[in-house]
C-alpha cells in the first residue's frame, strides 16, 4: 500500500496557517508541522474533508464555514454556576479557559464570560464559534500510525501531551 496521499488511518504531518478576517491567528511557523490522525476527528471536519487525497508536498487554501469549523455562535450556550462550585482560592479571570465535566462525565472546555462573588457565567462556545476560517495547508509527510495511536485515535508523537 503506497502511502502517498492523505486518507483515513494515516498520520498526516502538515504546515498550516489559520487566518480569520485577514488576521493570522495560528500557524505552524513556530512550533513546526502539526500531526494528526486522518479520519478520527482530530482536526475540524471542514478541513479534514478537504485534505483527503492531497499528496505529499501539495498545498491548498481551504475556507471553512462555521458549521464545518467551530460551530455557529450559540446564544444559549451559557450557564450560571454558583461561585462555590469553584475552588475558593482560584483566581478567576474573564476569558479564561476552564475544563468542566457534565452530568454524563464528558469533559468540555468553557470560558469565563463574567463572574462576581456569587455567580460564575460560563460560555461553552468555542472562541472561534461563528468564524469563517481561512486555512493554508501543506502536506509535509505521511506515515502509518503505531498500534497504540490507532487504538487511541490520536497521534502521540510531537503534540507534547497524552490523554
Ligand atoms: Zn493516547
Amino acid at each position: 500500500m503506497a502511502n502517498d496521499t492523505v486518507k483515513d488511518g494515516l498520520v498526516v504531518s502538515m504546515e498550516y496557517k489559520l487566518t480569520v478576517d485577514g488576521e493570522i491567528l495560528d500557524s505552524s511557523d513556530g512550533a513546526g508541522p502539526l500531526q494528526f490522525l486522518a479520519g478520527y476527528g482530530n482536526i475540524i471536519p471542514g478541513l479534514e474533508n478537504e485534505m483527503m487525497g492531497m499528496k505529499i508536498g501539495e498545498s491548498k487554501s481551504v475556507t471553512v464555514q462555521p458549521e464545518d469549523g467551530y460551530g455557529e455562535f450559540d446564544e444559549e450556550a451559557f450557564a450560571d454556576l454558583p461561585r462555590t462550585e469553584f475552588p475558593a482560592d482560584m483566581a478567576l479571570e474573564e476569558g479564561m479557559e476552564l475544563h468542566v465535566t457534565d452530568e454524563d462525565g464528558n469533559h468540555q472546555a468553557a470560558y469565563v464570560a463574567a463572574f462576581d462573588d456569587k455567580t460564575v457565567k460560563l460560555d461553552f462556545n468555542h472562541p472561534l464559534a461563528g468564524a469563517v476560517l481561512d486555512f493554508y495547508v501543506k502536506v509535509i509527510a505521511l506515515r502509518e500510525p503505531t498500534a497504540e495511536e490507532l487504538d487511541h485515535g490520536h497521534v502521540h508523537e510531537g503534540d507534547g501531551h497524552h490523554h
